[in-house]
């Protein structure tokens, strides 16, 4: 097919995720037709880089030889097979695995398809813990400003004072929030004192450790964000309030260690995965419990967790999720992002002294600014994100926030050339 029939067709029947109807009249439409490491090729034989590694789960490159393989070869024997009642090698060896390199404590894991199911989960596991071991009022949970935990009902309810949940306020349930503080230790501080005040009505509280992402690439100052998090550890232990970590953005190296939580080497009591979790290869998820949560569903069939999807623990994607693994090993995946993450932050301030550019700031494989005001609503970052393709760079904004999440086999060279050409981005719109 050509380019234009497919952007025809595409017009006609496909409904794109947080688009507009009108977005299209004014945006050029890429047609992508293949992608080999940090690049998409379209349609034309045009390449772009992919500096947000799809919706940040590309870690290891597109099409990376060990994970195409591994496909390849899981296929042929064993594509789909759901755990009711069968089990299944990908399953098993993923799960030892990730018990073995997750923060203390996590023994159990509940595999699911995306970030938002992993936190369904979570939510679930939860609720039915208190529901079924005596504290029944413990049926609330608490969240940060800004957070953003996906697009399922549940997960939406946690991020309700978004732009992304403002329509569906009336599926929603109510959530303790505590309101915009003026910065991140007002923010803490007034969360910690709402914890401890909800205490007797909490069932967990939920966080995205060090970046909130969705909303903005919101960056925790990194040792506030360290005693903040081991103050909350011992105040939800106390309280018997379930510490719920959401990874689906961090984890995985990208805020440089290989959970964000490992910074303050807290545990949490869940911990929800996903994206790079499967290396950009396969819808897949994974919540990981603490072994005593378990404890609390030992017993009858009245007692079993009553969630699921048709495709927990779908091989393919166990196998792929175990490949990864196997790859940030031998490809000393952490150390590059050390590296190189160091070199992106460093490049990065360089763009401070440049017009219109504000919030300059930068995390692990994280590098944002703001171009704006108008946050998730503007409009600038849109023209830079069209100055970006005629550089051939791919920089979907939120909003007025510009950010690369590039994929962590990203080149010296890659990084002056995309910063640069950011900058320049940034600067044709003037
Ligand atoms: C993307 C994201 C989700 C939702 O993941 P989906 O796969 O889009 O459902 C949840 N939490 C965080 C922190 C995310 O960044």
């Amino acid at each position: 097919m050509e380019r234009d029939q497919i952007v025809e067709l595409d017009l006609k029947h496909v409904w794109h995720p947080y688009t507009s109807s009108e977005h299209h009249a004014s945006m050029p439409m890429l047609v992508i037709r293949s992608a080999k490491g940090c690049w998409l090729e379209d349609i034309n034989g045009q390449r772009y880089f992919d500096a947000n590694g799809q919706w940040w789960v590309n870690t290891l490159g597109h099409a990376h030889p060990r994970l195409v393989k591994c496909v390849q070869d899981q296929v042929e024997t064993l594509a789909h097979c759901s755990l009711g009642d069968l089990t299944h090698e990908p399953a098993v060896e993923l799960a030892k695995e990730l018990c073995d390199i997750a923060p203390a404590g996590l023994g159990k894991v509940f595999f699911s398809d995306n970030g938002s199911t992993s936190v369904e989960t979570a939510l679930k596991i939860a609720t039915q813990y208190f529901q079924q071991n005596g504290r029944p009022e413990k049926k609330r949970f608490a969240t940060l400003a800004g957070a953003f935990h996906g697009d399922t009902a549940g997960a939406m309810s946690l991020g309700v004072d978004g732009v992304f949940t403002a329509m569906f306020g009336p599926i929603l349930f109510e959530v303790v929030r505590p309101l915009q503080a003026r910065d991140w230790g007002q923010t803490f501080q007034r969360f910690l004192e709402l914890v401890e005040s909800k205490r007797e009505d909490l069932a967990g509280v939920v966080l995205e450790p060090f970046i909130q992402g969705a909303h903005g690439m919101r960056m925790w100052p990194e040792a506030q964000g360290v005693r903040f998090l081991q103050e909350l550890r011992a105040l939800t232990k106390t309280h018997h309030i379930l510490l719920i970590l959401d990874e689906v953005f961090v984890g995985y190296g990208r805020t440089g260690r290989m959970f964000a939580c490992d910074k303050a080497e807290v545990s949490p009591d869940l911990l929800c995965l996903s994206k790079a979790f499967s290396g950009g290869m396969f819808p897949m998820a994974a919540t990981l419990a603490q072994d005593f949560i378990y404890e609390g569903f030992r017993g009858g069939a009245d007692r079993a967790l009553l969630h699921g999807h048709t495709y927990c623990g779908n091989p393919l994607g166990a196998s792929v999720a175990r490949e990864v693994l196997r790859i940030y090993k031998d490809e000393q995946i952490l150390e590059r992002v050390a590296t190189w993450g160091e070199y992106l932050a460093f490049r990065w301030q360089t763009l401070a002294a440049r017009r219109g550019i504000s919030n300059l700031r930068s995390m692990g494989m994280v590098a944002a600014l703001d171009v704006g005001e108008d946050g998730y609503h503007g409009t600038r970052g849109w023209k830079v994100y069209e100055a970006a393709l005629r550089r051939n760079i791919y920089l979907r904004p939120l909003g007025d926030t510009i950010y690369l999440t590039p994929p962590f086999v990203i080149e010296k060279s890659d990084i002056d050339w995309l910063v640069d050409n950011v900058a320049e981005s940034i600067e044709e719109t003037y």
